[in-house]
């Protein structure tokens, strides 16, 4: 027999069937209170246990997550809080375009204003709808999106190599529009 935490048992019987015993059960002649499987029924229940256990923790986190995000929602967002990703000053120049068409530096929210909590998950990659390609961000980025979701207009796309609206690209597996 194998107990779960004290009051479940776990055990086979000598018609090769697995029996479960618990108290709250009907008592056999002997006193315990048990249920039978076979060893197919135990093996679906056993996998139907799994994914009921999955979805109870999988809602707590959405939960969890959501009480975080409310949290976050209630400290008011200091966007004067600017560096560029790498951590250095902002700088006149940062937005003088590179041959890739990307900026030469982009601002985002300094480390201190993003830990002061995300409104929206962390997310790193984006899919322009137009040209159906996803490009992926830095950390500092994605915490500045997560942290202040309107903090910027537009974004770049990596096929395109361009800066378009914002309104042209959703996070990558969702529908939801980046900047909202
Ligand atoms: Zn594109």
């Amino acid at each position: 027999m194998d107990k779960v935490e004290g009051f479940l048992e776990v055990g086979c019987n000598e018609q090769d069937e697995i029996v479960v015993n618990h108290p709250d059960l009907k008592p056999d002649e002997n006193g315990a209170g048990h249920i039978v499987f076979s060893p197919n029924q135990a093996r679906t229940f056993a996998r139907l246990l799994t994914k009921h256990a999955n979805e109870v923790e999988a809602n707590a986190s959405r939960k969890a997550e959501k009480a975080r995000m409310e949290a976050a929602a209630s400290i008011p967002v200091d966007r004067s809080a600017r560096v560029l990703t790498d951590g250095s000053p902002v700088t006149d120049d940062h937005t003088e375009l590179l041959s890739s068409g990307q900026q030469k530096g982009y601002v985002v929210l300094t480390p201190e204003e993003r830990s002061k909590g995300f409104v929206r998950p962390v997310r790193r990659t984006y899919r322009h709808k137009t040209c159906n390609t996803t490009t992926s961000m830095g950390l500092a980025l994605a915490e500045t999106y997560a942290r202040d979701p309107e903090f910027y207009s537009g974004t770049f796309c990596v096929h395109c190599a361009t800066h378009l609206p914002l309104n042209e690209f959703v996070w990558d597996g969702t529908d939801e529009q980046v900047g909202t």
